[in-house]
C-alpha cells in the first residue's frame, strides 16, 4: 500500500510519460491525483433516447460511429461524424450529426465502426439536429464490468496527454493503492466517517447524491481551514488593546447641520455602528460596503471626525492619487469650514500641502504608501482604506504587526457575494450602503450591437446640446495597455470631427498624472463636454452632470468593471443613459452584458459575475491573496460555509493558540509569526 503523500514519481503506478503529464498540470503526490475530483458525472446505467427536437437539457448518447467526413464551410472546416443508436430501442431517431470546428486531427482519433458515449447539447442547424462539440469517449471493452460503463462514470476536467478514459483508470488504481488511513485529514468534519470512503464515493459513486455528499464534505474542509485562517485573525484583533474614541460628538453634529442634504438611512445606520466601534477598547475592523455613489465618502467623514474630536490624527488612504486628490479636495471643501486641518500627502508629491496649514495635520489623505510611512503621523488613531478591491488581506494584517493598532474601516465599492464577503472579509464586521441618495435622475442601460454611427452621434449632440456631458469609454487590454490607449486616442480625433463646437477631452492611464488631473479638472468644470477615456475613470471623478456613457467593445470588460464604470453616472439629477456597444458575436458577452441592461443592484451584478467566471477569477481581481478552491460552489454552498464557521469558532475558542489539543492544526495558519507579535 502507498501513502497518500507519496509522490507518484515513486510510487511507480504509471508511466514515467503520465507522470510527466500529471506533474505539469500540479499533480505530483497520490494525494493530488484523488483530489483531482470529477466535473461532472455521466450516469451510464441508462442512455438517453437520440433528440429529436433541439435545446434542453444536454444529453448523454451512446451509439455507433457510421460515418466521418472533414467537411468545408464558408469560413470553417469541420470534422463531422454520423452516430448510430446502439441501443436500437427504436425510441427517437436513429442518427445524429456530431461536428468538431477547426479539429481535423479527430480523423485520427474517430472512425467509423466505434462504439462512443457522447455528450453534449442537441441543436437544430436547416431542418437536422446536431451536436456540436459533444465531449466523447471512445468505448472499446465489451467483456466483463468496467469503470467506464454501466456505472456512473466520473467524468474530469481535462489533463493535457491524458484521456478521459485513462484519467478514470488511473484514479481507480490510485484508489486500490491507497493506504486508507494516510488519506485522513489534520481535522476531520466528521470523525465518524473514513476520508478513504469520501474518495471513493467522489470518484465512482453509486448514486449521484452519494456524490454529491462526497465534495460537499471535501468542500466543508476547505471552507474550514479558510475559516479558521479569518476567525485566528479575527480574535487576535478582538483581543488586542485599542483606543476609546467617539466620546465627543460635537463636531459630528457641526457636521450634520453643514449639510446642505440628510444622510440617508443607511448612511446615519453606519455612522452608528462605526461608534458603537470606536467607544469599543479594541480596534474597530470594519468594512463599509456601498455601490459607487451610495455617499461612502460621508460616512468616513463622520468616522474621522469622531476620530478628530477624540484627539487624534485620521487617514485615509486611496488606491490612486487621483483619487486621494478628489478626496483631498472633498474633504476640504466639506471639513475646512469646521476648522479642521486637511493635508495631502501622496508618494508622487513631497511637497505637500500640510506645509501650508498650522499645526499638524489632523486628517491626512494620501496613498496607500501612506501606511507605511510611520513618521507622518504623531497619534494615529483611525485608518479609512478607500480600498475599491485592490487592497490585500495582509496589507491590513501589516497595521497591526506593527502594532499601531488604529481603529480601521475599510470601504469598497466592490458588492460582494455573501459567501466571498466571509471569506475574504470574513474578519471583519459589516456596514452596508444600501439606500441611493436622493434627488437622482433615473439611470437606463441599453444593449447596441453595432448601431449606426450617425445615431450614435446624434444622441451624444442632443445630450450635449441639452447641457450635458457625456463619457465615451474604451477598453483597455492589459497586455498591449499602450496599444489600446493609443485606439482611445485615435477615437478621440474622430470624435473631435463628429462633434463641432464641443469640447473632446483624452484621458487615459499612459498620460502623466498632472495632465490627467488637468483634463478631468476642466471636465469637471464643464470645459470639456466629452471624455474619451480608458477604464481609468472607473474609479475616479464625480461629475454629477455628465449623464451619458458609451461604452465601446463593451464585451472587453469584466462585470464589475461595467458595474464600477457606469457608477460614474447617474449622480446628477438628470436621467442618465449607460449605451453598452459590442458586435454581439459571442453569446457569453451577451449573456454578461444582458445582465447589465437587466440590473442595476451591485450584489446581483456580483453574483453573476461569480457565476459566470468563476470564483478563481473573481477573487483574483480582487488580489486577495487567497488561491483557487477547488470544491465548494461558492453560489450555492453558503450553508456550508456557515457550518466551516462554526467549526472554526468552536475551535478558536477551545484553544485560542491552537497550541493544546488542535496543534495539528497550527500549520494551516498563515499568518502565523505576526499574530504572535500581537498576543
Ligand atoms: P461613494 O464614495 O460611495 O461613491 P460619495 O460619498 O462620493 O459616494 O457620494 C456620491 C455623491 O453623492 C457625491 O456627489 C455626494 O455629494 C452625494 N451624496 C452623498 N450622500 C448624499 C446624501 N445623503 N444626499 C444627497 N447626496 C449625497
Ligand atoms: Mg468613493
Amino acid at each position: 500500500m502507498l501513502s497518500a503523500d507519496t509522490q507518484l514519481v515513486e510510487a511507480r503506478l504509471f508511466v514515467p510519460k503520465e507522470v510527466l503529464s500529471l506533474a505539469s498540470a500540479g499533480i505530483h503526490r497520490v494525494r493530488d491525483l484523488l483530489d483531482w475530483l470529477p466535473r461532472r458525472y455521466e450516469d451510464r446505467r441508462r442512455f438517453d433516447a437520440f433528440p429529436a427536437e433541439p435545446g434542453g437539457a444536454p444529453v448523454c448518447l451512446r451509439g455507433t460511429v457510421i460515418d466521418t467526413r472533414n467537411r468545408f464551410g464558408s469560413r470553417v472546416r469541420f470534422y463531422e461524424a454520423v452516430v448510430a443508436d446502439a441501443r436500437g430501442s427504436g425510441v427517437g431517431p436513429a442518427t445524429i450529426t456530431c461536428r468538431w470546428f477547426n479539429m481535423p486531427f479527430l480523423a485520427k482519433v474517430l472512425a467509423a465502426g466505434q462504439e462512443i458515449v457522447l455528450h453534449g447539447k442537441p441543436k437544430e442547424f436547416q431542418g437536422r439536429i446536431y451536436i456540436d462539440h459533444p465531449e466523447f469517449e471512445v468505448i472499446n471493452d465489451s467483456s466483463g464490468p468496467s469503470i467506464h460503463l454501466e456505472r456512473i462514470a466520473p467524468v474530469y476536467r481535462n489533463l493535457s496527454g491524458i484521456s478521459q478514459r485513462r484519467l478514470r483508470e488511473m484514479q481507480y488504481q490510485a484508489l486500490a493503492e491507497v493506504e486508507p488511513g494516510s488519506l485522513a485529514a489534520p481535522f476531520d468534519v466528521d470523525p465518524t466517517y473514513p476520508r478513504a470512503d469520501t474518495y471513493r464515493e467522489v470518484h465512482f459513486p453509486d448514486a449521484l447524491e452519494q456524490a454529491e455528499a462526497a465534495r460537499r464534505r471535501f468542500a466543508l474542509e476547505e471552507f474550514f481551514v479558510l475559516q479558521l485562517n479569518v476567525v485566528w485573525r479575527r480574535a487576535r484583533i478582538r483581543h488586542a488593546n485599542g483606543r476609546v474614541q467617539g466620546k465627543n460628538t460635537g463636531l459630528l453634529t457641526a457636521f450634520y447641520h453643514s449639510l446642505p442634504f440628510d444622510l440617508t438611512g443607511a448612511q446615519k445606520r453606519s455612522i452608528k455602528e462605526i461608534l458603537g466601534d470606536l467607544r469599543e477598547p479594541r480596534p474597530m475592523n470594519r468594512l463599509l460596503q456601498g455601490d459607487v455613489g451610495s455617499g461612502k465618502t460621508f460616512v468616513a467623514m463622520a468616522a474621522m471626525l469622531l476620530a478628530v474630536d477624540s484627539g487624534s490624527q485620521a487617514a485615509l488612504m486611496a488606491p490612486t492619487q487621483i483619487l486621494a486628490e478628489q478626496h483631498f479636495l472633498t474633504f476640504k471643501k466639506w471639513l475646512e469650514p469646521l476648522g479642521i486641518r486637511v493635508a495631502l500627502r501622496t508618494a508622487d508629491r513631497r511637497e505637500s500641502s500640510h506645509l501650508e496649514i498650522e499645526g499638524a495635520p489632523q486628517i491626512l489623505i494620501g496613498t496607500h504608501a501612506l501606511l507605511f510611512d510611520e513618521a507622518l503621523f504623531s497619534d494615529l488613531g483611525l485608518v479609512v482604506i478607500d480600498e475599491q478591491h485592490k487592497f490585500g488581506v495582509m496589507q491590513r494584517g501589516r497595521l497591526i504587526e506593527q502594532g499601531i493598532r488604529p481603529d480601521v474601516l475599510v470601504m469598497t465599492a466592490t458588492p460582494i457575494p455573501r459567501t466571498l464577503t466571509m471569506t475574504i472579509y470574513g474578519d471583519l464586521d459589516v456596514s452596508i450602503l444600501d439606500e441611493r441618495p436622493a434627488g437622482r435622475g433615473k439611470l437606463v442601460t441599453a444593449l447596441r450591437i453595432k448601431p449606426k454611427q450617425t445615431d450614435l452621434t446624434q444622441f451624444v449632440k442632443d445630450q450635449l446640446t441639452a447641457g450635458r456631458q457625456a463619457y465615451l469609454v474604451y477598453p483597455l487590454v492589459e497586455e498591449s495597455g499602450k496599444l489600446k490607449a493609443e485606439s482611445a486616442t485615435a477615437a478621440c480625433e474622430k470624435w473631435v470631427k463628429r462633434l463641432p463646437g464641443f469640447e473632446v477631452g483624452l484621458l487615459h492611464g499612459k498620460m502623466d498624472p498632472e495632465e490627467k488631473e488637468r483634463v478631468m479638472r476642466r471636465f469637471r468644470d464643464r470645459e470639456i463636454h466629452v471624455l474619451v477615456a480608458t477604464s481609468v475613470i472607473e474609479v475616479g471623478i464625480d461629475v454629477p452632470n455628465a449623464n451619458l456613457m458609451v461604452i465601446h467593445h463593451a464585451e472587453r470588460f469584466g462585470l464589475a468593471q461595467l458595474h464600477q464604470l457606469r457608477g460614474r453616472i447617474g449622480r446628477g439629477e438628470h436621467k442618465s443613459y449607460c449605451i453598452l456597444l459590442t458586435d454581439g458575436k459571442s453569446p457569453d458577452a451577451m449573456e454578461k452584458l444582458g445582465v447589465m441592461a437587466k440590473t442595476s443592484d451591485g450584489f446581483v451584478i456580483a453574483e453573476e459575475d461569480l457565476r459566470l467566471r468563476g470564483p478563481g477569477d473573481v477573487l483574483g481581481t480582487m488580489q486577495s491573496g487567497l488561491g483557487d478552491f477547488r470544491f465548494p460552489d461558492f453560489l450555492a454552498d453558503t450553508a456550508l460555509l456557515r457550518e466551516a464557521r462554526a467549526l472554526a469558532d468552536r475551535i478558536i475558542s477551545e484553544d485560542p493558540d491552537l497550541t493544546g489539543s488542535h496543534v495539528a492544526l497550527a500549520g494551516h495558519i498563515e499568518d502565523r509569526p505576526d499574530a504572535q507579535t500581537v498576543s
